[in-house]
């Protein structure tokens, strides 16, 4: 979380707003519990675990609504049981590639 959601000041590392003095550590907690669910999630497809992937992504979603995590979401509801043995990753991409934050 890098700006406040309610005054979208700059955040550094503290979790109470400088500009508007909100307490955001719950929501900062929040952000970091989904970005963990994502997480496992993508080393569950990596392990062609979809089940678990898409349990954990509906668990990611429920805490923060993210147009990646939505997009897997889809993707991951959408494949049938997964054969063993076949990438749930786009093709060509590795679980740490997909983890990776883009720039
Ligand atoms: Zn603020």
């Amino acid at each position: 979380m890098e700006r406040c959601p309610i005054c979208r000041a700059q955040l550094g590392s503290e979790d109470v707003c400088r500009r508007c003095h909100a307490d955001l550590g719950n929501v900062r907690r929040i952000v970091q519990t989904s970005e963990r669910l994502a997480g496992a999630a993508l080393r569950a497809l990596a392990e062609n675990d979809g089940e678990t992937a898409l349990r954990l992504l509906r668990s990611a979603t429920a805490l923060r609504a993210e147009p990646d995590i939505a997009w897997l979401v889809a993707k991951v509801a959408t494949k049938a049981t997964p054969t063993r043995g076949t990438s749930m990753l786009p093709q060509g991409q590795t679980a740490d590639a997909a983890s990776q934050p883009r720039s």
